[in-house]
């Protein structure tokens, strides 16, 4: 039977097996298949994939060479294009829209010998905790099916943790990756902004938008993210800063970290305690191995939500805006002719659109209006500036800053649908790597008493990639 460890083991077993990769897909599709219950994946290549996994097999064993993910198989947030695939956001909007090109990232991947697998369920354009916002119905959780994945990346979390692919790549705008990873026990990276390429990926709030990717291991995060990231002409937003071996970070001398964490994100009264103990004993651990740990006052903590959810919806009412019907996906049955453009946009776009994705195109419309932006979007962008300045100071200071990644443990599917204030609340410690800029991993390191799994969040300065990679690694492999 096919059993994968990390991709380095795999492609190991690949140069002395003839058909390795096929065998890789043939499990995969076979888990899939029998786990398809929890509503993963929107879609699934399987023909293709199949086909691709022949081919790999043959180029490589008519010695010519393997790719850097030679063989790995991936599966895609449905946000990410894939050229000739459908890509929806997981909205009825955008109907049965095929992307006419690749999303950098994903032209990387299929370089570098990737097989992609499907496409993931999310919630609806990546706006959720949950993944219940999906036009197509919710994903579950493969630890307990009565909760939730969390979101909106809850498909991919949930194809990594029941095995039915390595690797995911998802996207991350205020903790999309990480907190999913958290409720589902695995490893999700997001990079620094600037770091992956945004081209091909369905923009929600563009200064805040990464892809980011989900795995079991730090290792193999750090070998996905070799691949994806670097200079693109595509993004104007790409840094320029040169690539590094992310892959190597892991093979490093262990190193002495100076972290820290915030004094009130420890005592936040939304922080189960079960959750704070485990982050207290951390803390412990990590000076008890020579780590230097301090805490530090962040009077910020209670503005970083709000700041997140007026910049970032008055960024997604701006994008959203070119869903209107007549460019891409779902039209209203209205003719345009008899009722006019204003009211088939207006038709087009109340039926298209679900209630979330609604809700915070009039929400950010709202803090963009006369006679409110200052009150909201311009306060939110200085308290935004005033993160990135107390950032610098930070990690003058410090390497690393942990957190937990997430208040609670997986709610139960339905439990916080009817209040979305208490959702958004609950982004309370991943907002601040989206507004800062700066690349977080989550970790997953516990088991809370209710049987869900639980870890810790790791942030570094902008595009110090490889000092979090060996901190994750000396984390999750001590000795
Ligand atoms: N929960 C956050 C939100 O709903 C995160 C979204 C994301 O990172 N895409 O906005």
């Amino acid at each position: 039977m096919f059993t994968f460890s990390n991709i380095r083991n795999y492609q190991d077993f690949l140069r002395t097996s003839q058909d390795g990769c096929l065998l890789a897909v043939e499990h995969y599709l076979s888990v899939i298949d029998d786990k398809k219950g929890l509503n993963a994946f929107l879609e699934v290549y399987d023909r293709e994939a199949l086909q691709r996994a022949r081919e790999l097999d043959s180029k490589r064993n008519s010695g010519k060479g393997m790719g850097k993910l030679h063989g790995v198989v991936v599966s895609l947030k449905d946000v990410i294009a894939y050229k000739g695939h459908k890509l929806s956001a997981a909205s009825k909007i955008l109907g049965n829209f095929v992307s006419i090109y690749n999303a950098t990232a994903v032209e990387r991947l299929l370089q570098e010998d990737a097989i992609i697998i499907g496409r993931n369920n999310c919630d609806e354009f990546a706006m959720g905790s949950t993944n219940e916002n999906s036009a197509y119905g919710p994903t579950l959780n493969a630890r307990d099916p009565q909760k939730v994945p969390g979101g909106s990346s809850g498909g991919s979390a949930v194809a990594v943790q029941a095995g039915m692919c390595m690797v995911s790549l998802g996207s991350d705008t205020g903790g999309s990756v990480r907190q999913p990873a958290d409720f589902c026990g695995i490893q999700g990276l997001k990079p620094s902004y600037g770091k992956v390429s945004r081209y091909g990926l369905i923009a929600y709030a563009s200064s805040f938008d990464q892809i980011g990717i989900f795995a079991i291991s730090t290792e193999d995060i750090g070998i996905v993210l070799e691949v994806i990231a670097g200079s693109d002409g595509q993004d104007s937003s790409y840094s320029n800063k040169a690539q590094e071996e992310y892959s190597l970070a892991i093979l490093q001398e262990p190193l002495k970290f100076r972290v820290a964490y915030f004094r009130e994100a420890l005592e936040h009264s939304s922080l189960d305690p079960e959750i704070r103990k485990a982050c207290y004993g951390l803390v412990q651990r990590l000076k008890n191995a020579g780590h230097q740990v301090e805490p530090i006052d962040f009077e910020y903590l209670d503005y970083i939500v709000p700041a997140y959810y007026v910049l970032s919806t008055a960024e997604a009412s701006s994008n959203l805006s070119r869903y209107d019907g007549i460019r891409y996906g779902y039209r209203s049955p209205q003719v345009v002719k008899e009722v006019g453009l204003t009211e088939f946009y207006k038709s087009t776009r109340s039926e298209g659109f679900g209630e979330e994705v609604k809700r915070r195109i009039l929400l950010g419309t709202f803090v963009l209006s006369a006679g409110y932006q200052d009150a909201y979007f311009t306060r939110a962008q200085k308290i935004r500036k005033l993160l990135i300045n107390r950032n610098e100071l930070i990690f003058n200071q410090f390497d690393i800053l942990i957190s937990p990644t997430s208040p609670s443990t997986a709610f139960k599917i339905g439990e916080k649908t009817e209040d979305p204030i208490s959702m958004y609340l609950a982004d309370i410690y991943t907002v601040y790597a989206n507004l800062t800029g700066i690349p977080a991993i989550s970790l997953p390191l516990f088991t809370h008493t209710n049987g869900m799994p639980f870890g810790i969040q790791a942030m570094t300065n902008r595009f110090k990639e490889v000092f979090l990679l060996q901190f994750s690694q000396q984390l999750t492999n001590p000795g």
